[in-house]
């Protein structure tokens, strides 16, 4: 398979070698199809970078949204738990207000 490599004739020092190296091993003269192959590789690299950093970004802000709907969710929770509590204070209240009257009322007829 490495017989099937393609290579280039370096042009400064003539010694043949496979395209895809940057440099010449022999002289160390610039290969520009293998440079160009490796420049492509790194851009590559660092696009698949971004994109895993974009992805990072995406986790943090749907745990800051879940977060936040967590609080809130624990917010409305109390609020309703507050106005239950008053109305039952209140249902009390007024229960303890008719069998005070019913009792007075009792009172005056007998
Ligand atoms: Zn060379």
């Amino acid at each position: 398979m490495s017989d099937m490599k393609k290579t280039v004739t370096c042009k400064y020092c003539s010694a043949e070698y496979p395209e895809e190296l940057a440099n010449c091993p022999y002289c160390g003269n610039a290969n520009f199809y293998g440079q160009e192959k490796i420049y492509m590789q790194r851009m590559s690299q660092i696009r698949k970078r971004l994109a895993s950093l974009a992805y990072i970004d995406k986790k943090i802000i749907l745990k800051e949204i879940l977060k936040i709907a967590g609080i809130t969710a624990a917010v409305i929770a109390v609020i309703i738990a507050v106005i239950f509590t008053i109305i039952s204070i209140d249902k009390n209240n007024y229960s303890k207000q008719i069998n005070e009257m019913r009792g007075n009322i009792i009172n005056e007829i007998q």
